[in-house]
């Protein structure tokens, strides 16, 4: 039986894109190919606190859960996800464990109206090889609705997309929809753009499924970004929709330009993406 790495597995409101307001169960897989360390900095510095946390941090080793874990308000949220530091706190778990444990966290041990969101890091590495074991289980076989959230650099194996096509085959009667939230990074992020903006790799997930990009604004120099990716994708071939989100793991930085990317989103004709769980949750983990 296949094996996932979890960072986290809980079970909320979706906050952010296409199911913002659905409840949710969020599987959080281990290890992400970035490290977005430009988030909430000026352009050109990156943000050490999550090394910081990892390296110097004088109760290390006290920290036994994510839960105990300090929040950081730059660079990525979700470091401990990839962060070497932190394996430790992410179990190898076989499909049965990871669907069992679902079953307990979920109203009525069932899926009704819940959607699955497969998140990270980055899901779409390595553990691509393990979802067809997971998302075929018994206990799956009621589950209408998954989401990745990925970078969206991250190709499709040949094996996970057939298994994906599957489902959409004449006389199949599942009737699963699969959903690619691909939160594509800017400069911001820090990441180079030659590794992070990777247009065909998004239109084949609209081979398999509907796709949408997510791009988090902070500034206007991030928005003029926005629009020459947006451009790129588009002359791939990309046809999902597009939101702006503003920059913020923590509230008092979501809040200093959440109504400003809306405005910014409506006058462009593009979608608005809040950032629910940060004034719900503060954004803490396991929301
Ligand atoms: S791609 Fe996502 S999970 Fe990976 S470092 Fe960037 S923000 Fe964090």
């Amino acid at each position: 039986m296949s094996k996932i790495k979890i960072a986290e597995l809980f079970y909320s409101v979706q906050g952010e894109g296409r199911y913002m307001g659905v409840p949710s169960v969020f599987l959080r897989t281990f290890g992400c190919n970035f490290k977005c360390a430009g988030f909430g900095m000026p352009r050109g510095e990156i943000s050490i606190e999550a090394d910081d946390i990892a390296y110097t941090h004088a109760n290390i080793e006290s920290f036994q859960k994510y839960e105990e874990l300090p929040l950081v308000s730059t660079g990525c949220d979700s470091y401990a996800s990839w962060h070497p530091a932190f394996k430790d706190l992410s179990p190898m778990l076989e499909s049965d464990a990871i669907v069992n444990r679902i079953m307990e966290i979920i109203p009525f041990n069932e899926w009704r109206d819940v959607h699955l969101v497969i998140t990270g890091g980055e899901p779409l590495l390595g553990w691509q090889r393990a979802y067809p074991d997971l998302l075929s289980h018994p206990k799956m076989a009621s589950l209408k609705e998954i989401t990745f959230e990925t970078n969206g650099t991250q190709k499709l194996t040949p094996e996970f997309k057939d298994y994906l096509l599957q489902w959409q085959m004449p006389g199949v009667d599942f009737n699963r929809e699969v959903t690619f939230s691909v939160s594509a990074k800017l400069p911001c992020s820090g990441e180079q753009w030659e590794d992070a903006i990777c247009p065909e790799v998004v239109c084949e997930y609209e081979e398999v499924g509907t796709a949408y990009l997510k791009f988090v604004i902070a500034t206007e120099q991030d928005f003029a970004d926005a629009e020459c990716a947006i451009a790129a994708y588009r002359k791939a071939g990309f046809t999902g929709h597009v939101y702006l989100m503003p920059v913020g793991g923590v509230e008092s930085v979501y809040a200093l330009n959440n109504k400003n990317v809306a405005l910014l989103a409506m006058n462009h004709g593009l979608r608005y993406s809040d950032r629910l769980q940060v004034p719900l949750f503060k954004n803490e983990w396991g929301t």
